[in-house]
C-alpha cells in the first residue's frame, strides 16, 4: 500500500529557528493562544474544537483509499485520547469547493508544483470561519503531493510531508500514520518538537523532530490530556 513505507525523516530539511514560539500557552481551553505566530491576524484563533467535528477533504487524484486510512488514524487517535470530536469524510461537503478555493488562494505557482502558504491559508480560515462562520470545523485537507509543496516563510526550510496548526487546519501531502498522527497532534495544540529549541531530543514520540514512530512519550500523553481537560 502506497501510504504505508518507510518516511524519509526529518520533516523539514533544517530545523525550524522559530519553532518554540509555537509552544502552547497556558492550560486546559486556553491551549488556542499559543504563541503570537499569527500576530498580523485581525481575529484570534476560531474555537473549531466546539463543533465536535473534523473533516477530512481531498484534492483530485487521491484515492478514496488513502483518504479513509486517514479518517481512521484520526478516529484511532480521537478515541485514544477520549477527544470530543469525531471525523469523518469532507469531500461530499457542499463547503468542500470553498475550501477548495482557499487553497487556490493560498497558493503561488512555481515550475509545475504549486506553493502553499500555509500561514496566509490559516489567517484566511480564521476570518471565514469569524465573520461568515462558514468551514467552522476541523480540517483536514490531503493534497496531492506531485502539485503542491509547502512554501518557505521566515527563512526555514518549507514543511514536506504536512503542516498542522491548532487554528484548526492540517494539510498533508502525506498519509502515512505517522505523519497523520503527528500533524494532528499539533492540530490538538501540541506546537513544539522534541529535539527542538529548548525541548531535548526523544525518539520514542512522534513528536521528535527525526524518526518520530506514531506513538507518544509520557510528557505529550500528559499535555494532550491537560490540553483537552
Ligand atoms: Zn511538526
Ligand atoms: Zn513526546
Amino acid at each position: 500500500m502506497a501510504g504505508q513505507q518507510a518516511l524519509p525523516y526529518p520533516i523539514r530539511k533544517n530545523r525550524s529557528k522559530n519553532l518554540e514560539t509555537l509552544k502552547v500557552e497556558g492550560h486546559g481551553k486556553n491551549w488556542r493562544r499559543f504563541g503570537g505566530h499569527y500576530d498580523n491576524s485581525k481575529y484570534p484563533p476560531y474555537k473549531w474544537d466546539e463543533s465536535g467535528e473534523v473533516f477530512v477533504f481531498s484534492t483530485e487524484g487521491i484515492p478514496d483509499t488513502t483518504k479513509n486510512n486517514v479518517i481512521k488514524v484520526v478516529n484511532k487517535f480521537i478515541n485514544d485520547f477520549h477527544l470530543p470530536l469525531r471525523c469523518e469524510d469532507g469531500d461530499t461537503k457542499e463547503e468542500r469547493s470553498y475550501l477548495l478555493e482557499l487553497l487556490e488562494d493560498s497558493v503561488t505557482a512555481r515550475g509545475i508544483k504549486k506553493e502553499i502558504d500555509f500561514d496566509k491559508l490559516n489567517i484566511e480560515l480564521t476570518r471565514i470561519r469569524h465573520e461568515c462562520k462558514r468551514l467552522t470545523y476541523g480540517i483536514i485537507l490531503i493534497v496531492d503531493e506531485r502539485k503542491y509543496e509547502f512554501l518557505s516563510t521566515k527563512g526555514e526550510e518549507p514543511a514536506i510531508y504536512g503542516c498542522g496548526s491548532g487554528y484548526g487546519l492540517t494539510i498533508l501531502r502525506v498519509t502515512h500514520p505517522k505523519a497523520v498522527v503527528h500533524e494532528f497532534a499539533h492540530m490538538c495544540g501540541l506546537g513544539y518538537h522534541h529535539g527542538e529549541g529548548s525541548t531535548p531530543p526523544n525518539r520514542n514520540c512522534t513528536m521528535n523532530w527525526v524518526y518520530p514512530t506514531e506513538k507518544f512519550c509520557e510528557y505529550c500523553k500528559n499535555r494532550l490530556k491537560e490540553i483537552w481537560a
